[in-house]
């Protein structure tokens, strides 16, 4: 941690501090505090019970207690100020007291830092107060809630940075930059109008049309988004170049176009990325998944993600229990970030001792773990992930690409084979050449320079895992084309109306048939038990093509489903799967270029597994053609799919420290609403379970971190453990 050290000591003592590193370079755990009650904006000025109690002198101690490196002071939101201004409201029930001050000097007692947290887009009095500074939708009607970037805006925020900068705090954490989360799409302001019209001779279309003139237009909304990212940036830096400045980052799934932000243009403006992870919003498998997400797109900084100690949402009075806790920071420690907790306090400002005391518990295993967290990652397989694809194919419903992104992911955890994430922004072949095996799951854009580097890849010995409808769009998202013939050794011929598509693998037909079906029944059943074929196909849900080969050997069936009377003449929907009916053509190729192997799936395992028919086979069906890729990985872990994996390099280089992390939430009731989506349960309990890890190279010693776990030597690269913890940290030393 850092001192704060007054401008005119620096000059004195030059030496210390040019050593002196900033704050979020060695934090690792802090919390987030402030009240509830204005979240939604447009609360009573005169309800003076909001904030009464509210004591950040107390609040900073009990942060202090909790083992928190920093805190983050609740500033700003959409209603009100949480000090003196005089650009802004001050939350009714504080009256003469100035919660930043209060703050500022306690935290110096323990030489922590305080950040502000500043909201720039909500809805509440201000916005309300100023309607020159709405943003306006396509029509060119005012949308009530949301700031235009363009509108001058801009320098009312730099006021508001000036005030609380005075304070003299640490660092901004802004929240947030974005557009708005679904329709109505902006800004087509007067300003923004006059705008596009002067930058690119156009007129604002007054509804999406996905053209050239959308393109034109979504480039302007992302620019509107990062000009006010860098000027906010910059405005902060030039008054001081100490304070830090973070944006509450929005470019990973479920978010898309409609929040105005890119993975890798919008990740990188501020001192260190930002996100958010949490079952309230996303899921618990893409906690790791966020954290990876967020360091692919600026593999030059640090990554914060922020996570709630409320059973249900940020705002909301409970805290998990530690175990709860515990899991997701692990999680999120092991792949590489640092932590905010997020506390929200009652509406009168009281805080919760019983959730400092078990998120202290938590935050100090953290510290005490350090040796073991922030190395390098062993990768096998990057996950390629399009944000053109998210734009242009997907559009609108995002999730129908992200269900291939994620179900890649997922099938990486599930079958422990270490996974990192790779994007079209700032992809080069330096970074593809890290993976041994990269799979583009339904990537339906790629531009020539992305195939140029594919190609350098294979033939370098790279190995290419395709799936779906890969490359078979073109770069407004319509479909037909396909560049990708030299690379798969096939041609593309149609897409399939159906997603409930069907595949067969004949063991006895092909050695790779044989390879790529292990662990399927369905492949290995006697031939006489299915009349209309060999084998009985697996439903693999998702988007399907025909393709032909060229120069691939062709593996394998794809079959199109049934379609009743009812269904053909459109008077049934087709959500429940129809049973197969005829092969249409391959379900695999596989070829051969240069050093390297592509094989390509003419279905989508990994769409399957985004989707409600996860079937396991579909998970083999990718692992297997993974396996087949790449036969001999450095390391390969076995366990139960509800324990996650992640492996480090140790730092000397001569060895892993393999980090396991359980998920052992029990079983849920009938949910309150949309039954049959339920809400997983909180985690209380502490396994057991065994894991097995298989070494390419011999393994001198293995040791386990718990004094429970006990490890047993089954050859000279193999060792078997039976953990009976949350987590635990295996240490192989070769
Ligand atoms: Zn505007």
């Amino acid at each position: 941690m850092r001192m704060w050290i007054p401008f005119f000591v620096v000059y004195l003592c030059f030496t210390q501090w040019a050593s002196s590193t900033p704050w979020f370079e060695e934090a690792m755990v802090g919390m987030e505090v402030g009240p509830t009650g204005a979240q939604w904006g447009f609360s009573s000025i005169n309800d003076e019970r909001y904030c009464s109690k509210l004591d950040t002198t107390e609040i900073v101690r009990k942060c202090h207690q909790a083992n928190c490196d920093y805190v983050v002071i609740w500033v700003r939101d959409g209603d009100y100020a949480y000090y003196n201004s005089k650009i802004l409201i001050k939350a009714p029930g504080l009256k003469d007291r100035d919660p930043l001050k209060e703050a500022i000097e306690e935290a110096k007692k323990y030489n922590m830092p305080v950040i502000a947290y500043c909201v720039v887009q909500q809805g509440g009095h201000y916005i309300e107060q100023h309607p020159e500074f709405l943003m306006h939708d396509l029509e060119g009607k005012p949308i009530y809630h949301r700031f235009c970037y363009n509108s001058g805006y801009l320098e009312v925020m730099k006021q508001i940075i000036d005030e609380i900068m005075d304070y003299g705090v640490h660092g901004f954490h802004i929240d947030m930059i974005d557009q708005g989360f679904g329709p109505p799409y902006g800004c087509a302001c007067p300003v923004c109008k006059k705008m596009f019209q002067e930058q690119y001779g156009l007129e604002i279309p007054t509804s999406i049309t996905w053209d050239d003139t959308w393109k034109t237009f979504l480039e302007f909304r992302y620019k509107s988004s990062e000009q006010f990212e860098k000027k906010l940036y910059e405005y902060i830096k030039n008054r001081d170049p100490r304070v830090s400045v973070d944006f509450n980052y929005h470019g990973n799934p479920p978010f898309s176009f409609e929040v105005g932000q890119r993975p890798v243009q919008h990740g990188k403006n501020g001192d260190f990325i930002t996100g958010e992870t949490g079952i309230w919003g996303f899921s618990a498998l893409t906690v790791g998944l966020n954290a990876e997400f967020y360091r692919s797109a600026v593999p030059h900084q640090r990554v914060q993600v922020a996570i709630q100690r409320g059973v249900r949402m940020y705002h909301d009075q409970t805290t998990r229990p530690l175990n709860d806790i515990r899991w997701e920071l692990l999680t999120l420690f092991a792949h590489g970030s640092f932590v905010t907790m997020v506390d929200k306090l009652g509406f009168d400002g009281t805080l919760d001792p019983v959730a400092y005391t078990r998120i202290g518990k938590a935050f100090q295993e953290i510290h005490e773990k350090k040796p073991f967290f922030y190395h390098k990652p062993v990768y096998e397989v990057g996950i390629y992930f399009s944000s053109k694809t998210r734009d242009w194919v997907a559009r609108e419903i995002p999730s129908t690409y992200f269900a291939s992104f994620q179900g890649t992911h997922k099938a990486m955890v599930y079958e422990h084979i270490p996974w990192g994430i790779l994007l079209d922004e700032n992809c080069t072949y330096e970074k593809l050449a890290q993976f041994p095996l990269v799979i583009l799951p339904n990537v339906g854009i790629l531009s020539s320079e992305e195939i140029t580097i594919f190609t350098q890849y294979v033939h370098h010995g790279g190995n290419l895992l395709i799936t779906g409808l890969t490359g078979c769009y073109d770069d407004l998202g319509n479909i037909g084309i396909y560049n990708l013939e030299q690379l798969t050794g096939c041609k593309f011929v149609s897409k399939l109306d159906s997603e409930d598509n069907w595949i067969s693998l004949e063991p006895t037909q092909s050695k790779e048939e044989e390879q790529l079906s292990k662990e399927i029944e369905h492949a290995h059943i006697n031939e006489k038990d299915y009349k209309n074929s060999d084998t009985m196909p697996v439903l693999v849900r998702g988007p399907a093509g025909i393709f032909e080969p060229t120069s691939a050997k062709a593996v394998g069936k794809l079959w199109k489903p049934y379609r009743t009377q009812r269904q053909i003449e459109g008077k049934e929907g087709t959500d429940l799967p129809m049973s197969p009916e005829t092969v249409v053509g391959p379900a695999i190729f596989i070829n051969q270029v240069g050093k390297g192997m592509v094989l390509t799936w003419t279905c989508s395992p990994d769409y399957a597994l985004g989707s409600e028919y996860a079937l396991p086979e579909c998970r083999k069906l990718l692992v297997n053609t993974v396996r087949y890729l790449n036969p001999n990985p450095d390391i390969q872990i076995s366990a139960p799919t509800c324990v996650e994996t992640i492996v480090l390099h140790k730092p000397e280089n001569n060895g892993y420290y393999v980090h396991c992390i359980a998920y052992p939430s029990p079983p849920q009731t009938i949910p309150m609403r949309n039954r049959p989506y339920v809400l997983p349960s909180l985690i209380e309990d502490t396994p057991c379970f065994y894991l097995t890890i298989t070494t390419l190279n011999p393994i001198q010693s293995a040791t386990a971190n718990n004094k429970t776990t006990q490890i047993e030597k089954i050859s000279n690269t193999k060792i078997k453990a039976f953990i009976t913890e949350l987590h635990e940290i295996i240490t192989l030393k070769q």
